[in-house]
């Protein structure tokens, strides 16, 4: 089965957005002060990377620290790319060691709030010690460098530990959204191969502790080749029920650290080692895991850190990501430790207690730069402008969005509400977990046009084509590609090369993402949404193939089919459509079960809004669920061309 099937005719929300954008949205024009104070020329950078593109990156791996230098930039041949091979480097070197032999020894790296207020703050000299305990603790498990460790944490500051302690032995880590169900878990774990699972027994979530252990006892169950799982006490005590380990191969995160264990040679890997692999969700049903190497992903969330985000020595940066997302791998951890900066993280909803509590903490630690989702602003927006003026947000200069469409009338909203205290900006930036940092986007120096994302960054070769390859004429739809590779690109699709080939296959010689975009006569991108059976929920990716094959998993279920819908806060919501087996009651609890079911098995994030019950789904002569027709339906519109429904 292909992994995914693109097309290039747009979605009926699709065509409704992109309607609205030609009828133009004012620009922001940027201000004047923070243009001037851009760390990116970028029409220069662009000549620069466009006349010599080796020489571009050479200049921005300079940036960091090597054990030993590459000898080639790139080798390129298509789908594969390697980048600073020869090249040898550890990543928290780069992350922690260099600050911790500089006046940064004493700065804070991490200041970590807990949703039950509780706060932590890391200085680089101390996140130095408490990775390098952790490392010695993986060693001593027997970790090794190429190992997998799979992690399912919530975003507390031990989450950051173990990502950066399997960095320092250059064992490879795979973080689990700790909102995801036992079967995405197990899945993961078994893809990944991991010989250990780092988790924490609880997560807090809205007030409630939310048990994780249960979910983790379930996934590694059968699987032998977990040897030890080691448990973060987030929410139990001794004492406590929780608290008692099920089997021998459990141990307290802490207790096994020796305190004086604070040294840990890094271990020095080539370029291309895998850094991380992050499962992602395409249109199988089975996790897409992901991978980054060392190297080149570092060169370039260490450049765009800066060079992007603007992010600067004195300043305080919050990013409301997640370790599990992408963003929370390049833009909490492994870009900004890497330029020395502070990170402010919080565990918790963005509006638990209340939506206020964000501009609380905004004010409270004068953040100068945010990063956020779509999502997350509508939210904001929905309730009201009252709560962010009460607080002073005058430090705020940068906000970036990324992860689903930036919506104009919420870009309009933080524009006026959240930055314009500060006289600051609204950034939209278009990046994947599979390219890991900001590709398309809105400098300071130039305007801001909502709904569009922006231009390309220097050093990307975007393009948007029709299928055959050739570029559509500007104001029209295509398919979004990349026509060179990135260094901060993913490298593989682990355990299954056929499917990271396929990114390159569907339009030869170019990198597809599978999305729909239209670019206008100035250069602006605007990203319309998924080309393929890929949901958007609350800036999370979601396959639609993911939950049908979940329903399927249910006993009263023979058939199902999933849309997106759109929402008005989340961007879509999952309406699922199912069939039941023959004989099966429609009783009153049918429904909360197999929305249970799917939050069981999946996660919340995955569970649909909306369910129906349908005596047959429409179906090509083929036998294929024509989704598009049911949208269609479901949203009261003109489905469109018929002729290929079998019934
Ligand atoms: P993920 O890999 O989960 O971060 O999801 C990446 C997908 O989110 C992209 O393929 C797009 O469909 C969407 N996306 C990310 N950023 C933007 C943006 N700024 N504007 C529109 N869509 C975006």
């Amino acid at each position: 089965m292909p992994d995914r099937a693109l097309s290039v005719d747009m979605s009926v929300t699709q065509q409704a957005t992109l309607q609205s954008l030609l009828k133009g949205e004012a620009p922001i024009q940027a201000p004047a002060w923070l243009a001037q104070q851009c760390a990116m020329d970028h029409p220069a950078e662009t000549a620069k990377a466009e006349a010599d593109l080796d020489g571009f990156w050479a200049e921005k791996a300079e940036a960091l620290d090597w054990d030993a230098k590459w000898t080639s930039v790139l080798r390129f041949e298509p789908p594969n790319h390697a980048w600073f091979e020869g090249g040898r480097l550890n990543a928290t070197v780069n992350c922690i060691d260099r600050h911790v032999h500089s006046d940064r020894r004493n700065k804070a790296a991490l200041i970590w709030v807990g949703e039950d207020g509780e706060e932590r703050t890391y200085t680089y000299n101390r996140l130095y010690r408490e990775m390098n305990r952790f490392a010695n603790v993986l060693k001593r498990m027997g970790v090794e460098t190429g190992d997998r460790v799979v992690i399912y944490m919530p975003l507390v500051p031990e989450g950051v530990i173990t990502m950066l302690a399997c960095a320092r032995i250059g064992a490879i880590h795979s973080v689990v959204y700790a909102g995801m169900g036992t079967n995405s878990l197990k899945a993961r774990i078994e893809d990944a191969g991991a010989k250990v699972v780092v988790c924490s027994d609880f997560v807090f979530r809205r007030g409630k502790k939310v048990p994780l252990k249960p979910t983790v006892d379930e996934a590694v169950r059968d699987l032998s080749f977990v040897d030890h799982v080691i448990v973060h006490r987030r929410g139990s005590r001794p004492g406590d029920e929780e608290y008692r380990f099920e089997s021998e191969r459990e141990h307290d995160f802490y207790d096994i650290q020796q305190p004086r264990d604070i040294h840990c040679d890094p271990v020095s890997v080539d370029a291309e080692h895998p850094l991380f692999i992050l499962y992602t969700s395409g249109t199988t049903g089975k996790p897409k895991g992901v991978v980054h190497a060392t190297g080149g992903y570092l060169v370039g969330v260490n450049y765009l850190a800066t060079a992007f985000f603007q992010i600067q020595e004195r300043d305080i940066y919050w990013s409301t990501s997640d370790i599990g997302w992408i963003v929370g791998h390049s833009f909490i951890v492994y870009g900004p430790l890497s330029i020395g900066a502070t990170v402010l993280i919080r565990e918790g909803a963005p509006d638990y207690p209340g939506p206020e509590v964000a501009w609380e903490l905004a004010e409270r630690f004068g953040v100068n730069v945010m990063f956020t989702a779509p999502t997350a602003l509508r939210m904001w927006m929905s309730h009201g402008s009252e709560a962010p003026s009460r607080f002073d947000l005058s430090r705020l200069r940068l906000l970036a969005c990324a992860g689903e469409p930036l919506n104009p009338e919420a870009h309009r909203w933080a524009q006026q509400v959240l930055v314009s205290q500060g006289n600051g900006m609204v950034v939209d930036n278009w990046w994947q977990t599979e390219i890991a940092g900001p590709v398309l986007g809105t400098l300071p120096t130039f305007e801001a046009r909502p709904g569009r994302v922006g231009k390309p960054m220097p050093g990307v070769h975007a393009a948007v084509v029709d299928r055959t390859g050739q570029p559509v004429p500007d104001g029209q739809g295509g398919l979004l590609v990349l026509t060179q590779p990135l260094p901060h690109m993913l490298r593989t699709v682990w355990n299954d090369p056929a499917r990271y080939e396929a990114y390159w296959e569907d339009i030869p010689g170019c990198y597809c993402a599978g999305d729909v975009a239209v670019k206008d006569a100035d250069g602006y991108y605007a990203v319309l949404g998924r080309s393929d059976d890929v949901l958007n929920v609350a800036g999370h990716r979601i396959g639609t193939a993911d939950v049908e094959s979940s329903l399927l998993r249910h006993p009263a279920v023979a058939e199902s089919a999933v849309v997106g819908l759109p929402d008005p806060i989340k961007g879509e919501s999952i309406k699922a459509f199912v069939v039941l087996r023959p004989g099966t009651p429609h009783g009153p609890g049918l429904l909360a079960s197999l929305r249970d079911h799917v939050r069981e098995d999946l996660g919340p994030i995955a569970t649909p809004a909306d369910i129906e019950i349908r005596d047959s789904l429409p179906k090509t002569r083929s036998g294929k669920i024509v989704r598009r027709y049911l949208k269609a339906q479901a949203l009261g519109l003109d489905p469109g061309d018929l002729s290929t429904l079998a019934d």
